[in-house]
């Protein structure tokens, strides 16, 4: 046993760069069905959640991430009842879409169930809604779920997905837009994480024309920090069945019943707002 302090790092090899933690001790480590799972007490970001090596969400700083993968697209429905996260099984998704009046309800469709059961049990604070009479969960595939439900049953589609390998990759294919267009009511959103702008533009360039491709009239993407993930800078891409211009509810966004740590009204304008190289980046 050395004194030397103990680091978690993620190396992210296509951008040439790697994050790193200082943690205290691993809490936990399982290969389940799906993946390889780890948790550790970290020194200063409380507990982290770690997937096939890469970050999922520490204690810390989950809530930028979570806060806008749900409010920007919610603001922007005119009456969001019905919402579907597809992934998310940390629920922190799930907290922040409960917090809006409107739903009336949300389900989870996650794949592993051994990630929402550790996330009760090291993040308690993302599952306080979990017993909420509008919470649903379903542990499945989200790709297969997608294809089956309902036409027109969910306004909002937000997809909280592990990054495009394993079970993940058929998450970001036009086939899978395609259906969730189908399950998307008239004035239906879809949102999915789409990784980094600095280092992925060709994942965001895809989903723009896959998105395109399988029937929907707008897509923009938001941008928002994060830290843990590669770059430190992220995005998810919405598209909407029309337009999505004009549409944000600003007022109500303002006047929001509920609190948030990072996203605002003015917050959600300027995530909008497409940054001088990303306009030039888009194909
Ligand atoms: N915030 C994270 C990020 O961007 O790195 C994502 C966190 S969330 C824990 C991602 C979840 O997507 C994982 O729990 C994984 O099991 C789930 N997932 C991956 N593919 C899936 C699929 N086809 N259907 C449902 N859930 C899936």
């Amino acid at each position: 046993m050395t004194d030397q302090p103990l680091w978690f790092t993620e190396e992210f090899d296509a951008g040439g760069s790697a994050f790193s933690v200082k943690i205290r001790e691993r809490l936990h480590n399982e290969q389940t069905e799906y993946q390889h799972i780890e948790i550790y007490a970290t020194e200063k970001f409380g507990n982290l959640m770690v997937i096939d090596g890469c970050y999922m969400l520490t204690a810390r700083e989950n809530f930028i991430y979570h806060e806008m993968m749900s409010h920007p697209a919610l603001f922007m429905h005119p009456s969001p009842e019905n919402v579907v996260i597809i992934g998310g099984g940390d629920c922190g998704t799930l907290r922040e879409v409960l917090k809006h009046g409107r739903v009336t309800h949300a389900l989870q469709v996650e794949i592993d169930e051994r990630v929402t059961r550790l996330a009760e049990e090291f993040f308690p604070e993302l599952c306080v809604s979990n017993h909420d009479p509008r919470a649903g969960f379903l542990f499945g595939d989200g790709i297969a779920w997608m294809k089956e439900a309902a036409p027109g049953s969910e306004d909002i589609v937000i997809v909280d997905s592990t990054d495009p390998v394993g079970p993940a990759v058929g998450l970001f294919t036009e086939a899978f837009y395609r259906d969730c267009h189908n399950v998307l009511g008239e004035h239906g959103i879809l949102v999915q994480q789409s990784e980094s702008p600095i280092y992925n533009m060709d994942i965001i360039n895809s989903m723009h024309k896959e998105m395109r491709a399988a029937g929907f009239a707008d897509v923009q993407t938001l941008f928002f920090p994060q830290p843990c993930y590669p770059s430190g800078w992220w995005s998810a891409t919405m598209a909407g069945k029309y337009s999505l211009e004009g549409r944000f509810r600003a007022a109500d966004a303002a006047d929001k019943s509920f609190a948030t740590r990072y996203y605002n009204a003015a917050i959600h304008t300027a995530a909008l707002t497409p940054p001088e190289f990303f306009k030039q980046a888009l194909e």
